[in-house]
């Protein structure tokens, strides 16, 4: 699988002077929308975006095992079931926070 950091540099440097429809600004939206310059802005929004997904999802899944792995304790008699929820849910609130960090 091509590196999406190198895919991104790439589309980056083909964006260099592509306009083909003569707008004079960075602002893609103003180009036409078969305009190259505004093709590969779209490209590289797209990319970039899934490639931040990909992190999160990837960054969640590990502190969801993290959070699984965790429970070394075993409720007691004693426990009430909403303490127990409630210490689960700040675990995995925790876990979440640092993966999204
Ligand atoms: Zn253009």
């Amino acid at each position: 699988m091509t590196n999406r950091i190198e895919t991104i540099s790439k589309l980056r440097m083909a964006q260099v002077s592509s306009c083909s429809c003569l707008t004079k600004t960075p602002d893609a939206d103003w180009h036409k929308e078969d305009c190259l310059y505004r093709v590969l802005t779209e490209a590289i929004a797209a990319v970039a975006v899934s490639h931040d997904l990909l992190e999160s999802a990837q960054a969640l899944s590990e502190a969801w095992a993290k959070f699984i792995d965790s429970f070394d304790y075993v409720p007691g008699i004693g426990d009430r079931a909403e303490d127990i929820e409630f210490r689960e849910m700040a675990r995995l609130r925790m876990a979440i926070a640092k993966a999204l960090a």
